[in-house]
């Protein structure tokens, strides 16, 4: 099995058991709702924030399997992790994501999964709203602690 099979069988993997999948009304959670109209997907991402620490984190969605994949690859990643670091971590995928070197002491896990995506430009926008969708989480998260 070469590097390319290894990387699309993770992916499905995450396609067909998402991990933190799911939609809790719970208005202590933030909620962000986004869309990617050049593929259809639909993805609705929520964050629980404790102490500046992610402490759950769902997603529900409808699209491609690259999208709703990394939904899931986005949640394993980033579940657990003080809000900052959780922001560096997704700016060091969308450098994976567009083909850039990457800190990998940053950037660690099953994310790495995607850097053939930047072959793809068509499905960066897939590879990526999850993870815009929670990178807009954390910002409003902090913008509201600002206050
Ligand atoms: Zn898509």
């Amino acid at each position: 099995m070469n590097i390319e099979q290894l990387y699309r069988q993770v992916i499905m993997d995450h396609y067909k058991n998402p991990r933190h999948k799911g939609f809790i009304a719970d208005p202590s959670y933030m909620t962000i709702h986004l869309n990617n109209p050049s593929c259809g997907d639909e993805m609705t991402v929520q964050l629980k924030v404790e102490d500046h620490q992610i402490t759950d984190i769902k997603h529900q969605g409808t699209g491609c399997s690259i999208c709703c994949s990394s939904a899931s690859v986005m949640s394993e990643t980033l579940l657990n992790k003080d809000i900052d670091d959780a922001t560096q971590i997704i700016r060091e995928f969308y450098e994976l994501i567009k083909g850039y070197p990457y800190n990998p002491d940053i950037l660690k896990g099953d994310a790495i999964v995607y850097q053939g995506v930047s072959q793809f430009p068509a499905r960066i926008k897939c590879a990526t709203l999850a993870w815009k969708a929670a990178e807009q989480g954390l910002l409003k998260i902090k913008e509201d602690e600002a206050k």
